[in-house]
């Protein structure tokens, strides 16, 4: 394709949506592929918007029909991004986000291991949980089950982050926006020889930095914090310790 296709995968409530949604405010020729589920809208969602909401029944057919780039199964339900979102991407030589979990992650790099893949990590379990709950509130509905289901599955989640190129740690927003942009403009640099302003060189740093590979110290304590190196304990007593009002 014309554009690049970058991977964005993360622990659900990380603020995956958040950073892409404020990226596409700061750039453009960045399309985001809407991607298709099997689960009912949450508080303002529209069907078209956030995602197409379908029923198991077409999503299968649109499954067997070969529409789809990648499809997986999350907190029980049916996830996918369709090929036609390549193309329309590829048509308009945009590059194209898929905000995808860690098995499409999977899917995609092993069918176009050219994609640059991003994980995003919420900085500890204890702010992972705020801000699930937060976003719960927001949209009205707190789901006590399915609060804990997210939070039980980010571990699992976040053992794949050595499969991703670069790392984000969204911490503070503005911080990790930036990286964000930092990460797509460099990459257009490198791949298509995309101009870059001299005083915009400082974003070709930024982005190196956020390279798996060169973020071993950066990761450590978050990676402790959820009991994915050291005490594998470690995330059952965070989890434990916090209180409900924070
Ligand atoms: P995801 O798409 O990864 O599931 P969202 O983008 O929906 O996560 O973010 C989850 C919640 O966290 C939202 O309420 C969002 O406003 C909030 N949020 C996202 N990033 C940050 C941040 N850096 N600091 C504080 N709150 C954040
Ligand atoms: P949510 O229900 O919170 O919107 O998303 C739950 C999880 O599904 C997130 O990890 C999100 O990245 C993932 N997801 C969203 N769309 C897709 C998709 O098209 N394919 C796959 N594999 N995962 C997706």
């Amino acid at each position: 394709m014309a554009g690049i296709l970058f991977i964005i995968s993360a622990p659900s409530g990380s603020g995956k949506s958040t950073l892409v949604s404020e990226l596409r405010k700061q750039l453009s020729g960045v399309d985001f592929a809407v991607s298709w589920t099997t689960r009912a809208p949450r508080g303002s969602e529209e069907d078209g918007r956030e995602y197409h909401f379908r029923s198991r029944e077409e999503f299968e057919r649109m499954v067997a029909a070969g529409m789809f780039l990648e499809h997986a199964e999350v907190f029980g339900h049916l996830y996918g991004t369709s090929r036609e979102s390549l193309d329309e991407a590829r048509r308009a030589g945009h590059d194209l986000l898929l905000d995808i979990d860690v098995q499409g992650g999977a899917q995609v790099r092993a069918s176009m291991p050219e994609a640059v893949s991003i994980f995003v990590l919420p900085p500890n379990p204890k702010v992972l949980r705020t801000r699930l709950r937060n976003r719960s509130r927001a949209e009205g509905v707190v789901n006590e089950a399915e609060l804990y289901r997210r939070l039980s599955e980010a571990s699992k989640e976040i053992e794949n982050f050595r499969q991703y190129g670069y790392i984000l740690v969204n911490d503070i927003l503005d911080r990790a926006v930036a990286q964000l942009e930092a990460i797509v403009l460099s990459e257009r640099y490198f791949r298509n020889g995309e101009a870059i302003a001299y005083r915009s060189r400082r974003v070709l740093e930024v982005a190196a930095a956020c390279l798996q590979t060169n973020s071993q110290e950066r990761l450590k304590p978050v990676l402790e914090a959820f009991g994915i190196l050291g005490d594998s304990r470690q995330q059952e007593l965070n989890f434990e310790e916090e209180s409900d009002d924070d």
